[in-house]
């Protein structure tokens, strides 16, 4: 027997339902903000996310799925879905379209993480990137759109957001922050104590208790920004106020990746105890330019799919049934069952994405009765030699037993069986 790969779930066709339901409600939301949908490889050169991602992240250091292909290529499965959408965007030339260029996406995304509830190896993100606006609304308005879906899917979150500056504060804060967690150096835990010199903002993301504690009393990034990075904040702030939506401005909130500048933001929950966060994003206007594209600037997020069905029925969250198998047509014998066949046909052809099932498996009449009723069929047809010779089927309603006589032309007509 051959297992799963540790830290990947499969989707049953039971489950799938779920995943369109909450798939299409992104893809809504997107639509009514005029966002429209890219496509890119599960994998890229390796490269892109040294350059895009940054090789002093845990993403890149500890986390990614890296092979040579055969032809000797570095080659690495997607770890966050942003790198990848400005290269494209870059590669294709669409530096020349009208902006801002509102685009999302859903990927697979591949970490080699500690596998946990809500934490996987493969998971999927639905995310948004909107390119070649500076101005606060285009922060407003990614923050707006992933806050929409979440609450059409009938979740409760809590919004997060800090600013990181640009690259210019960034390095007096890093001094700043350098320069206190020198005199607590000793309390850090050894990656910490590794980051301090690389990238010393992680420290402020670290997970471990002591770390933690120790960071409660930095300097806040907030208090180190620039006026250009602070008036963009202050904007922003501004924006959500007016859109009614509730926010805590967390200064330690940084990311995971180093590409970000100005706004982060985090949609966090309760109810899934340390994997709280459902989405994550901000701006990053230096990205397109550091994996050699021209100067544009971008603001997306990312959101996890698993971790939201995971809440979702954590709190109960409301997905419509799937839609109700309309007609299983029952039949016994050879010509019976090429009738039914041809009906089905006909009906499946009418394009009114009606559910039409039959027979695969020679059933008697009885076992027939049963599947349909498993299945939940709305009306079931049974069609015999007497049916067949006089033209007509009892169509029985499952709901009260009650039957109707149909031709079996009529059962052709999808119009026919919604009028019963
Ligand atoms: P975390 O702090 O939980 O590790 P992250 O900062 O690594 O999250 P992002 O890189 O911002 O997360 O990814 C965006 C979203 O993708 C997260 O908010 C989360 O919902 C989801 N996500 C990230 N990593 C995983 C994972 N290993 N398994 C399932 N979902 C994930
Ligand atoms: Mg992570």
């Amino acid at each position: 027997m051959i297992n799963i790969p540790k830290g990947t779930k499969d989707v049953l066709p039971q489950d799938s339902y779920k995943w369109h339901y909450v798939e299409d409600i992104c893809k809504s939301v997107a639509d009514s903000f005029c966002v429209r949908e890219i496509r890119t490889p599960t994998f890229e050169h390796t490269e892109l996310f040294l350059r895009g991602v940054g090789d002093t992240t845990d993403i890149v250091n500890k986390e990614m799925y890296t092979f040579n292909d055969k032809g000797n290529r570095s080659i690495t499965l997607k770890p966050e879905g942003t790198a990848g959408v400005a290269r494209a965007f870059i590669e294709n030339g669409l530096t020349n379209s009208a902006m801002p260029l509102k685009m999302y996406y859903f990927s697979p995304v591949f970490r080699y993480e500690r596998p946990q509830a809500g934490r996987l190896r493969e998971h999927h993100q639905f995310g948004v990137e909107f390119y070649g606006s500076n101005a606060p609304e285009t922060d407003a308005e990614v923050i707006l759109l992933a806050y929409s879906v979440l609450t059409r899917l009938g979740l409760k979150v809590k919004l997060n957001i800090n600013s990181m500056g640009c690259p210019e504060c960034r390095k007096k804060y890093n001094d700043a922050l350098k320069a206190y967690l020198k005199d607590n150096f000793d309390g850090l835990c050894p990656t910490c104590k590794s980051r301090f010199d690389t990238n010393p903002l992680r420290i402020l993301d670290c997970k471990e208790e002591k770390c933690k504690e120790l960071v409660k009393n930095a300097p806040k990034i907030t208090d180190y920004i620039c006026e250009d990075c602070s008036s963009h904040f202050e904007k922003l702030k501004a924006l959500l106020d007016v859109s009614g939506l509730d926010y805590a401005v967390n200064p330690l909130i940084v990311r995971g990746l180093d590409y970000y500048t100005k706004t982060v933001f985090e949609f966090v929950t309760t109810e899934l105890g340390a994997q709280g966060t459902v989405c994550g994003g901000g701006r990053y206007d230096g990205l397109i330019e550091q994996i050699g594209g021209p100067k544009v600037s971008g603001v997306g997020f990312g959101m996890g799919l698993e971790r939201i069905l995971l809440l979702m029925e954590a709190v109960g969250a409301k997905i419509p049934d799937e839609k109700q198998v309309l007609l299983y047509i029952a039949s016994m014998g050879d010509d019976a069952k090429i009738k039914a066949f041809e009906i089905a046909t006909a009906l499946r052809n009418m394009g009114k994405g009606v559910k039409v099932e039959i027979d695969h498996l020679s059933r008697g009449i009885k076992s027939q009765f049963k599947y349909a009723d498993k299945i939940n069929a709305k009306f079931v047809a049974v069609i015999g030699e007497n049916e067949l010779s006089e033209g007509f089927v009892n169509l029985k309603r499952m709901s009260d037993g009650e039957c109707f006589k149909v031709s079996l032309d009529e059962l052709k007509d999808y119009n026919k069986l919604l009028n019963i």
